[in-house]
């Protein structure tokens, strides 16, 4: 078999088997198989598969067709044009959640006078923590995962793309780890934390609800639970007038808006590419 049979064979399949993105998914495939990039093997079709080119590239589209997200079976994504390992113990890296990098990122440049600090909760593969910390110049960040396994992870991006130096990750729970050392230091807290309501688990695509850590999605029975708990939290560690970043989904902004202290906080939502709310973005009010 050949790479250009080979697509046509995997294309095939996996539409077959109801993989909304067969097309795609097949060539990034072939592509781990093989070693040759996309464009690679458009210019390289003729070329043999050697025996155990074959079985891997089957049983990886047999593991696609089951729902496993192509991250997963290639172990990395790309995120804010960096690419990052992941595993089945974090979530994969969202687009959707780029919007949260580059509006910490504006915030330092605007604010040049603020301590260059920030906090990850919930830091899960480090992508935000260390696109983060390769996008503003000195900024130390501190990343905090409850799970141990996640966190095997982020140190691993944060060595490969040589920012081991300036993430610096912890284990505990919300932000916990950092209130016994830190008072009112930080100008940045950044939280991509499970916020799917309970109820709406069920009705999750199924490569997310089957593959993806439920510990990393399950928010409760509004979907905002650690939201609650984060926020006073946050209040402690931030400087006047800095942000606390927290994603959220459709339909949640004004729920989130409520949680937020009135008389301590100034609460904005963005929406993302697609239109839909995507950040919570609060100021902790000056003195
Ligand atoms: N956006 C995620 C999803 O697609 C949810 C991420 C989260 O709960 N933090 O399911």
């Amino acid at each position: 078999m050949n790479i250009r049979e080979a697509l046509v064979k995997g294309r095939q399949y996996l539409k077959e088997q109801q993989i909304d993105s067969f097309q795609l998914d097949a060539q990034v495939l072939l592509s781990q198989v093989t070693g040759i990039d996309r464009t690679g093997l458009f210019m390289r079709q003729e070329q043999p598969l050697t025996p155990q080119q074959q079985e891997k590239y089957q049983i990886l589209l047999e593991r696609r067709a089951q729902g496993e997200p192509v991250a997963y079976l290639i172990g990395r994504k790309e995120f804010m044009g960096r690419d990052f390992v992941v595993t089945p113990d974090v979530l994969i890296p969202r687009p959707d959640t780029e919007l949260m990098v580059e509006t910490a990122v504006k915030f330092f440049h605007k604010n040049s006078s603020c301590p260059p600090v920030a906090v990850d909760v919930g830091t899960g593969s480090g992508a935000i923590a260390v696109s983060l910390a390769s996008l503003v110049q000195e900024l130390q960040v501190y990343a905090i995962d409850l799970s141990e396994a996640a966190l095997k992870v982020a140190r691993q991006n944060a060595e490969r793309l040589g920012m081991k130096e300036r993430v610096h990750f912890q284990q505990g729970n919300l932000l916990e780890p950092l209130l016994k050392t830190m008072g009112e230091e930080v100008s940045i807290i950044t939280a991509n934390l499970p916020y799917v309501p309970s109820g709406d688990i069920p009705t999750l695509m199924r490569d997310v609800k089957e593959f993806e850590p439920h510990l990393a999605l399950d928010g409760g029975p509004d979907g905002l639970d650690l939201y609650r708990l984060l926020i006073p939290q946050a209040y402690r560690l931030l400087q006047p007038g800095g942000l606390l970043l927290m994603e959220i989904g459709p339909g949640q902004g004004t729920g989130a808006k409520k949680i937020l202290p009135a008389g301590q906080w100034q609460g904005t939502v963005l929406k993302d590419l697609a239109g839909r709310e995507r950040l919570v973005l609060a100021e902790k009010k000056g003195e």
